[in-house]
């Protein structure tokens, strides 16, 4: 075995060294032979002669030596002001030792060749001179660091004086063995491990001690606990050596293991090793091995030790048993609670997650009993506030915290950040980064994460990126976070790009990394790519979870995919994957579009299964789905049971109500929820103006436009506005109408124009039409459906030369008009009819119940409306296209298919014709049946030969 690694610190002991005669064979083995030898050389050391013959080493000054708390030179000393004059006094004193304490002059000796820069020799007088006193060890490297020194000299020197023979005792390897430890040299450990077995040291439970420490730190623990098996003398001290060793080692298990062993044998544990050993329960949620420790810190009387008492405390709190925690610290003599006692009762509230106010109370206190809160409390309080989402607390605490005169550390300005973010304070962000920057936090990962969180948040990508290059250190968390910056803006080269760049500086992307990938392409509406990335999770080796099946599903859904996002979790259930409450919520808004009331009911009774049927987005959900299929008494029924309604509930029973056209109830609703002491929203005001438009209550209407900004302060929207013009157009007050678009103090948008243009329509106003049309025709110059609106119009005045110039228009600007559909439910299955694609196989049949129904309601008064055609042919052929019309077909099949006294419900994609209209209030009289048919704006309810829109739509 060889020492190794000498080279980079040559041994440069000259022959001018009082000390270099001790070397017996230093002339004949002028080169220093580095290896231990096999047998150490049978010389005993006598003290130092230093030779006064020897040529003066060139006097050099050095600064003035620092004062040393531990050793204290000689008067004599203070004269010399050269290395030679130090040994040349070294000598003299040599020769006469009369009188002379050697203790304290090799201390003096040694600080003077510290003084010097010589360390060689201050080295060699600390071990063969001055070593006797153990108690100075720790003293000597100290204060040789404080020099200058590099402690790995002292292992060349040990090396030296070793392999010449100097005899060292059991102490002085174990001071080794702690340089050893401390400059992680394992060849030096090694050979004094084999030496001391030689010299049979092995039973000294010191240098075992430094032995496993040592082994644990540069080996192995394994290496470690084979030196304790192997020591003879299992001491306490080495027991807890041992013990401790593996907790460091994060050995759980064994240390557990140990420890049970150790008080088999009667072994006393120090309140240190007890410490350690809560603290590990604590990280391993091990409650049993707490409460045993708890148990024996009882029996041996360690509750009076505060540092055992606050981590009993600790270790219950992460163990989530916070009543035994509080009972632990309420059990604490008042004056052997420290701070870190409070701290760990603080911080075991934040964990439990417990009401805002107990933390005034408990720091309030602390405070009454003499103690004052440090930056640990208040990051512990601050966190608290986090997890409660109390975010403006989190910004009162951290103002408490600086004007407690703390400075705010990584801890702190997380959470700040994190409020930061949920309150929206960016402006208070950007002083934060600043701050981050002054202080260097920046090194920070977690404080750097959240940084680049809140850019991305604040939608400044660039800044994002910016903080995300210069931090120091960055973790999976921080490439999530600007990942799913760029993939939620839709900019998924840039996603890609890190995703790679993330791969290839060795971070491997995990689940949430993925996640934000499916995310942003399914929001994005672009299904394919987001499948793709969840193959590519699959093949990555993770299994997507419930969070990627659910981006997948409300991604669909959110883009009008309904059918998809029904096949992705029918996908999902076969991989059973349990969907949660934001799934659910996804779901229900994938029927409630289409109004598919069927698949909508089976998610009832399957998050009724789930259990979260009372859950208060699952249930406004759920309104949502119900009202939108037409079903209000159930959707009623849903919002009636719910227990705390929430602004949400109330405004979706609302819109449902404003939909079906029964603005009374909207209002009735609007006072209840005013009763309740809920403040309005915006969204509650385009529920209200929704209801009046669709009842026709333009008195209430202006009511209620005013009252949104003059009581509650909230500025109209677009949305709010179009609801006016339509009120008003519809009511037909159409010069009002248009006055107020006039006067709107946003720049009216193409569907104000085209609410201004569909009252014209119904209004048969040409003039105000084609200049709304004109409008569209430049904001939308690919929307077929304005052509058609004004096709329409034109028809009904028999302006035919007008619907030809517009048909050729929409040629030469390849306005292709969208195929129209209308569909039906029965029973399980939907049945589309639609002007383009496959005709329906019961054709036949349908047109044959069709020509009985519409000469059955002749008879009952109806007339064909042929202007909804505007097609310049004779009225029979015009007579024909009507019959044609998909809805019709769609509502004669629901006839025909009708079983009891269920409603047909029928949706279609357009603004249904008013000759659709007459029929479907015909059939509801002559059939005696409800017709429930949505179409693209809203609902009509046809019942006793009347519509609930009172043909106002
Ligand atoms: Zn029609
Ligand atoms: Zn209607």
């Amino acid at each position: 075995m060889t020492f190794c690694n000498f080279s980079k610190h040559p041994i440069f002991m000259d022959n001018l060294s009082p000390l270099h005669h001790l070397n017996p064979y230093s002339h004949q083995n002028p080169k220093r032979n580095h290896m231990l030898p096999k047998s150490l050389p049978p010389s005993s050391i006598s003290l130092p002669i230093p030779d006064t013959h020897s040529p003066p080493s060139s006097p050099i000054q050095f600064s003035p030596p620092k004062v040393s708390p531990f050793f204290h030179p000689f008067d004599e000393f203070n004269e010399l002001t050269t290395l030679n004059s130090v040994k040349e006094m070294h000598a003299q004193m040599v020769k006469n030792p009369k009188n002379v304490n050697f203790t304290t002059i090799d201390g003096t000796m040694m600080r003077n060749y510290l003084e010097f820069g010589d360390f060689v020799s201050a080295i060699k007088v600390f071990f063969v001179g001055f070593a006797r006193n153990y108690l100075l060890y720790n003293s000597f490297v100290e204060e040789f660091e404080s020099f200058g020194g590099d402690p790995f000299e002292i292992l060349v020197v040990f090396n030296e004086l070793h392999s010449k023979g100097v005899e060292f005792d059991s102490k002085a390897f174990t001071f080794i063995l702690k340089i050893c430890m401390a400059l992680k040299d394992l060849c030096v450990g090694l050979e004094i491990h084999a030496c001391f077995i030689k010299k049979g040291f092995h039973d000294d439970v010191h240098l075992n001690c430094a032995l496993i420490n040592f082994y644990e730190k540069c080996w192995s623990i394994d290496k470690a606990n084979q030196v304790f098996y192997e020591t003879p003398n299992q001491e306490d001290f080495l027991w807890n050596t041992i013990v401790m060793a593996n907790l460091r080692s994060e050995k759980w298990k064994n240390a557990l293991e140990l420890f049970g062993n150790m008080q088999r044998v009667s072994a006393k544990a120090t309140p240190g090793l007890i410490v350690k050993m809560l603290q590990a329960c604590g990280k391993l949620r091990a409650l049993d091995e707490g409460k045993q420790l708890h148990g024996y810190a009882l029996r041996f009387g360690l509750v009076s030790n505060t540092r055992v008492c606050n981590s009993i405390i600790s270790m219950y709190s992460r163990n989530k048993r916070f009543k035994l925690a509080k009972s632990v610290f309420d059990s604490m003599e008042v004056c052997n609670r420290n701070l870190s006692s409070w701290n760990s009762i603080i911080s075991s509230y934040t964990v439990d997650g417990c009401l805002s106010d107990a933390f005034d109370i408990i720091v309030k206190e602390m405070e009454c009993s003499g103690i004052k809160p440090d930056i640990i409390t208040w990051n512990s309080v601050m966190l608290g506030y986090v997890l409660q989402g109390s975010f403006e607390m989190v910004l009162t605490s951290f103002r408490s915290l600086c004007n407690a005169g703390f400075k705010p550390d990584s801890c702190s300005v997380t959470s700040a950040l994190k409020a930061i973010i949920e309150l929206g304070f960016f402006k208070l962000g950007k002083e934060i980064h600043g701050y981050i920057m002054k202080s260097n936090l920046n090194c920070d990962v977690y404080a750097c994460t959240t940084l680049v969180d809140m850019y991305v948040k604040n939608d400044c990508l660039e800044k994002a990126h910016a903080v995300f290059r210069h931090a120091k250190n960055k973790n999976v968390c921080t490439w999530n976070s600007l990942i799913s910056g760029y993939s939620y803006k839709g900019l998924f080269g840039d996603a890609e790009k890190l995703l790679n760049q993330m791969e290839e500086e060795g971070i491997k992307p995990d689940l949430v990394t993925w996640n934000c990938l499916v995310s942003g392409y399914s929001m994005g509406g672009r299904i394919e790519e987001a499948l793709a990335v969840m193959n590519q999770i699959k093949s990555s080796g993770i299994t997507p979870d419930v969070v990627s099946w659910t981006a997948l599903i409300s991604g669909c859904s959110q883009n009008g995919k309904y059918t998809d996002a029904l096949k992705v979790f029918s996908q999902s259930q076969a991989e059973n994957v349990k969907p949660n409450l934001t799934t659910i919520c996804s779901l229900l808004c994938a029927c409630a579009g289409p109004s598919l009331l069927k698949k909508g009911e089976e998610i009832h009774c399957f998050s009724m299964k789930l259990g979260i049927v009372d859950d208060i987005y699952v249930a406004t959900a759920l309104i949502d789905m119900y009202s939108k299929a037409g079903k209000l008494e159930v959707a009623h029924n849903v919002f009636s049971k719910i227990q705390e309604k929430t602004l949400p509930c109330w405004n979706c029973m609302m819109m449902g109500y404003a939909i079906h056209g029964h603005g009374e109830e909207v209002m009735i609703l609007y006072d209840k929820m005013r009763d309740k002491r809920i403040r309005p929203d915006a969204i509650t005001f385009t529920a209200l103006l929704s209801g009046c438009k669709n009842s026709g209550l333009v008195d209430e209407g202006w009511k209620y436009f005013d009252s949104m900004q003059e009581d509650y302060n909230i500025i109209p929207t677009i949305e709010h506005y179009c609801c006016m013009v339509d009120l008003l157009g519809k009511a037909g007050f159409l010069d009002e109408a248009s006055d107020f678009i006039k006067t709107m103090p946003i720049k009216p948008d193409a569907s104000i124009w085209g609410a201004l243009l569909t009252s014209c329509r119904i209004h048969k106003n040409i003039k105000l039409a084609e200049v709304a049309a004109e409008k569209l025709f430049k904001m939308e110059p690919k929307n077929s459906a304005n052509y058609v609106l004004m096709m329409n119009l034109y028809s009904s005045l028999n302006q035919w030369d007008d619907v030809e110039r517009l048909k050729r228009s929409m040629i030469t600007l390849a306005v292709k008009s969208p195929p129209v559909w209308s569909w039906t439910q029965v029973n399980q299955s939907i049945h589309v009819f639609s002007t383009y694609g496959k005709p329906h196989p019961e054709e036949g049949e349908i047109y044959f119940e069709l020509y009985r129904l519409i000469s059955e309601i002749r008879n009952l008064g109806y007339v064909a409306d042929l202007n909804c055609v505007c097609q310049n042919i004779d009225d029979n052929e015009k007579e024909k296209v009507l019959l044609s019309h998909t809805e019709k077909l769609a509502m004669v099949y629901g006839v025909m298919k009708m079983k009891g006294g269920s409603p047909i419900r029928v949706v279609k994609n357009t603004r249904i014709c008013r000759d659709c209209h007459t029929v479907a209030k015909y059939i509801s009289l002559a059939r005696n049946c409800e017709i429930l048919l949505r179409d693209y704006g809203r609902f009509h309810h046809f019942k006793d030969g009347k519509c609930a829109c009172n043909d106002c739509w």
